[in-house]
């Protein structure tokens, strides 16, 4: 007969976002029984492990907002907050800067979003066309309404920021399983167990779905719908050809989004309508057909660019508005939280996604930050609350 291990919260992925809620559950409630269950130790398909790092905080939601404000502090204070044993956690923070360019169609939604984005005493500044050409010099403004600069945001390496928070999640006492869930068992509105490929169960008082793009088929092993899909994105390392100044994290309203890296640069263009599903293929003709002109008529000093490396990951696209599910879906699934669907935005909001699960775990609520608008309940009444403007 297959044995049963009992803990007081099991973690069904152990990527950024379940190692962050590992670290802040056993931060916040010391002594408490935590498993992550995650089968690749390796982390080869995972999302985090294929992401560029991006932290910023220009969004229009205010609750994404504060989120980048909490990660973005976090990640600052990570190499030493999460040193074991006095060894540090190497996290590589560029304080780089982000910059949002829009024609002039888009200024309106620009102008609003930055007014949201001071109103929450984020550091940001509306540059005009010439400034814009004063500031970038390599940037073509001739088909530009303005840009959004935001100085202290920045990018780090997402292979550190995860393995920094598991290290110090498993110091903390946390016990990580190299297993995958299979199975989920219900009693009324209580998740009581899961079932691994082995065979052996886990049975808990509260459960976790950090499974990024795998976050649906976790759900459905209790019969909750989540609208969560995995959506291809390449992200491709390339050098310019020509002397450049170094660049922010530019994003447009075509979802061209590429930053410095090194000597070259590291970004990409996301195709919004690839068919979902679990594919990795690479099309090395899309940085040629799509990326390369892009990049080129924004900067053309990359009319001679090349592109050295082309690789694909998943977003973990939530499809009803593009915003991440925190929460539980009360009534019907009470102690099984979801803590997926970032569209792109999950490491830069993994500390504070950990932190809030960690709350709604430990105390019942919300203590920090009120993400009850990311909760499940919008999905149930099929409300979206999506971002406005650049995604
Ligand atoms: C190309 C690219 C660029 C990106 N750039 C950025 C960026 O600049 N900034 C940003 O903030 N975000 C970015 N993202 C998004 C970010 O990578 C994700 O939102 C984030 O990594 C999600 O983390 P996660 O832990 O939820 O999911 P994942 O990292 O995908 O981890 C999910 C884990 O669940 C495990 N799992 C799956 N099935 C099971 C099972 N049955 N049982 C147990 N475990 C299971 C998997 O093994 C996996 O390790 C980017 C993504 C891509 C693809």
């Amino acid at each position: 007969m297959a044995s049963t291990r009992r803990y007081d919260v099991v973690i069904i992925g152990g990527a950024v976002v379940g190692s962050s809620v590992a670290y802040f559950l056993t931060s916040l409630a010391p002594g408490l029984a935590v498993a992550v269950v995650e089968p690749d130790p390796t982390y080869e398909w995972c999302s985090t492990l294929r992401a560029s790092g991006g932290v910023r905080v220009l969004f229009s939601c205010p609750e994404n907002i504060e989120m980048s404000k909490f990660g973005r502090d976090f990640i600052q204070a990570f190499p030493q907050a999460m040193a074991v044993d006095g060894r540090e956690a190497p996290v590589d923070w560029v304080q780089g800067g982000y910059l949002f360019i829009v024609p002039p169609e888009g200024l309106p939604l620009l102008e609003s979003n930055y007014r949201v984005q001071r109103a929450h005493g984020c550091d940001v500044e509306m540059l005009g066309p010439a400034e814009l050409a004063a500031r970038f010099p390599s940037m073509f403004v001739g088909d530009l309404a303005a840009g959004v600069h935001s100085p202290g945001d920045g990018w780090c390496d997402p292979n550190g920021l995860l393995q920094g928070l598991r290290r110090k999640a498993i110091a903390q006492g946390a016990h990580y399983i190299a297993e995958r869930v299979v199975a989920l068992a219900c009693d009324g509105t209580q998740v009581r167990r899961a079932t691994l490929g082995s065979g052996e169960m886990l049975a808990a008082d509260a459960f976790v779905n950090a499974a990024g793009p795998w976050a649906a088929e976790i759900a459905a092993m209790v019969d909750m719908p989540l609208p969560v899909a995995p959506l291809r994105r390449f992200e491709h390392y390339f050098t310019c050809g020509n002397p450049i100044e170094r660049l922010p994290y530019v994003k447009d309203t075509a979802r061209l989004a590429f930053r410095s890296e090194g000597p070259g640069f590291s970004g990409g263009l996301v195709n919004g309508d690839e068919p979902r599903g679990f594919n990795f293929e690479v099309d090395h003709d899309w940085f040629e057909q799509v990326v390369w002109p892009a990049v080129a008529h924004r900067f053309p000093p990359f009319e001679a660019a090349r592109c050295h490396r082309t690789w694909s990951g998943l977003y973990e696209q939530c499809e009803l508005d593009g915003n991440p599910i925190i929460g539980n879906w009360p009534g019907r699934r009470d102690n099984f939280h979801v803590a997926a669907g970032f569209s792109g935005h999950g490491m830069m909001h993994a500390p504070a996604a950990g932190r809030a699960i960690a709350e709604l775990i430990v105390h019942g609520r919300f203590d920090t930050l009120d993400l009850a608008r990311l909760g499940y309940a919008r999905i149930a009444r099929n409300a979206p609350y999506a971002e406005a403007g650049i995604l």
